[in-house]
């Protein structure tokens, strides 16, 4: 796929937005929006693409009274955006009612991992309470009445009305009148079961059912059995004189695609670790993660000036960089609350500190991926933490002391880490065992083990690069003595896990190829 374009594309029937265009669709509209704010290389996203997809097909006939967007908030150019939006982890779906005019107008809508289901229901909730702001190409969802009955057709140029007759709680009736919007000369209403004078009129025993009222007085009963949305839809949508009308337009107005070029792809030796992508996450951690936030303070604070120092006392950057998390280091410290610009101040690379530097932007060497949805940050954020847990235990004398570098990856995980559904998953397993860890070469153990355990469940789903699969780690090309066999079984032998930890993320195993 074409670098930028994330995990959608322009025949998916849904609005791909950016920087420029959000606010400009969303705002002032006369659709409710449905926006999922997502990052190309979080995992979960990358899982969720296809219910988001399928979403929005089946609900593409709602336009224009509702509509479906994305955007892609790990693009630099979304990052400020997606950050006025306060969208801190991925994914995040917001609903927006018409006529909305701010970012704080979102509601966050909720997925409940049953398919589609939870969220077209929410989404129809969420309309129904629009309140003053129903958008005008939605007609009327709330139940239909007995008196609405007596002068329905002299009120509506209509030739057929559908009532369907149902329970409180199901949302048939008005995901068939949704289904509709788009076409001329009928309405569709529900009845509810308990609207017993309508009930009665129409002689109904069973929920759902329904009925077809034509504006000359006759009626039918709908010839269609049980809870099913397609058949109804198909049904009305094939009487005669109902066709789509030419007032609405089908199709999503056509979006710009990005027109950035992929970017060459770079010869990497896996034996070695590149600065590039531990600088990288650093400037990814700081630059996007930590910058998310309005206000940084308490504990969010607190993982954070950890993190920093942790950096300053374990990473073994160029120079300039380890000037630059000094200083870091040394603003942070005092403060009880920061504000998102302040931290931005303090992220400026400042003119009058020449040797204090961080790039502006990542650049992903033995992190790059086969397609830019692939690997990038994720990657090299365990990278770093691999490779500051084995500094950690280089630096300091081996049974000494417990691992700094395992609560403050826990921390900046758990506050930061914008995969919320990794983050997570992640605390899941510190919870249960990191409090075991006794030292620091069980800080490198544990991180390996985890790490594994990551790699086992995700091998082979959507956020697997063909190009990079999900293995056990370290593969035997890198450490044969890692791995033995005892009785047909594979074991790992720990001793010579931590030797080839030790050698693999040591300083002079660092490539500085491809520096910017
Ligand atoms: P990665 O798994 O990112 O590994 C990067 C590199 O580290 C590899 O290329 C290899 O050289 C080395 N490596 C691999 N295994 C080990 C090991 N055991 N020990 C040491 N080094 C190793 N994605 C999801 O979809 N769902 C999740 O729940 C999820 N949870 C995550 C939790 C955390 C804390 C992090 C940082 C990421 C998580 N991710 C999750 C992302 C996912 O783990 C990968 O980072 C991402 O898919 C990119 O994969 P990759 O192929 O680049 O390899």
């Amino acid at each position: 796929g074409a670098r930028g374009l994330g995990l959608y594309s322009p025949d998916d029937p849904l609005a791909l937005l950016g920087a420029d265009t959000l606010g400009r669709r969303v705002f002032h509209s006369s659709s409710a929006w449905v926006v999922e704010f997502y990052a190309s290389w979080c995992g979960h996203c990358m899982q969720f693409a296809p219910t988001w997809k399928e979403l929005a097909g089946d609900v593409e006939d709602w336009r224009p009274a509702v509509m479906l967007g994305v955007i892609d908030c790990a693009e630099t150019t979304n990052q400020k955006i997606c950050s006025e939006f306060k969208i801190t982890g991925y994914p995040t779906l917001k609903f927006f009612k018409p006529f909305s005019t701010n970012p704080d107008d979102g509601i966050r809508l909720l997925h409940h991992g049953d398919g589609i289901r939870s969220l077209r229901e929410s989404i129809i909730s969420n309309v129904e309470r629009s309140g003053d702001a129903w958008p005008p190409a939605c007609p009327p969802l709330e139940a239909f009445s007995a008196a609405e009955l007596h002068s329905f057709f002299q009120a509506n140029s209509v030739t057929y009305l559908a009532l369907i007759f149902e329970k409180e709680d199901s949302f048939l009736g008005r995901e068939v009148t949704l289904d509709m919007v788009q076409f001329d000369n009928i309405a569709v209403r529900r009845v509810l079961q308990s609207n017993e004078e309508l009930v009665r009129t129409f002689n109904v025993t069973t929920f759902p059912s329904g009925f077809l009222l034509f504006s000359n007085g006759s009626c039918n009963i709908i010839p269609v059995h049980g809870d099913s949305r397609p058949l109804y839809t198909s049904f009305l949508r094939r009487l005669p004189g109902v066709v789509r009308g030419s007032s609405v337009s089908p199709t999503v107005q056509p979006t710009a695609v990005p027109t950035t070029t992929p970017a060459p792809w770079r010869v990497v030796d896996r034996k070695k670790l590149y600065m590039a992508d531990l600088e990288s996450a650093i400037v990814y951690t700081l630059r996007v993660e930590a910058a998310r936030f309005l206000f940084l303070d308490k504990e969010r604070l607190s993982a954070l000036k950890q993190y920093v120092a942790v950096l300053v006392k374990y990473f073994p950057g160029r120079l300039v960089v380890m000037n630059y998390l000094r200083s870091l280091d040394n603003w942070l410290r005092p403060r009880t609350n920061v504000t998102q610009s302040e931290w931005e101040e303090a992220l400026r690379n400042k003119r009058e500190h020449p040797y204090a530097r961080l790039p502006e932007t990542p650049n992903w060497v033995g992190c790059q991926g086969s397609k830019p949805e692939f690997r990038g940050f994720p990657c090299s954020l365990w990278t770093l933490f691999h490779f500051l847990t084995v500094q950690e235990a280089l630096q300091s004398p081996r049974f000494t002391s417990p691992s700094e570098v395992l609560p403050t990856m826990r921390g900046y995980i758990h506050y930061f880490f914008g995969c919320r559904e990794c983050a997570d998953h992640f605390e899941g397993m510190a919870a249960e065992s990191m409090h075991r860890v006794k030292n620091k070469d069980g800080a490198i153990l544990w991180l390996w083990s985890r790490h594994n355990r990551v790699n086992a469940r995700l091998a082979g789903t959507q956020s697997d690069d063909p190009r990079f699969p999900k293995i056990q780690w370290p593969p035997q090309m890198l450490c044969w003595s890692c791995q033995l066999i005892i009785n047909g079984r594979r074991m790992w032998d720990e001793r010579a896990i931590l030797r080839f930890f030790k050698s693999h993320f040591s300083r002079n195993n660092v490539y500085m190829d491809y520096m910017n």
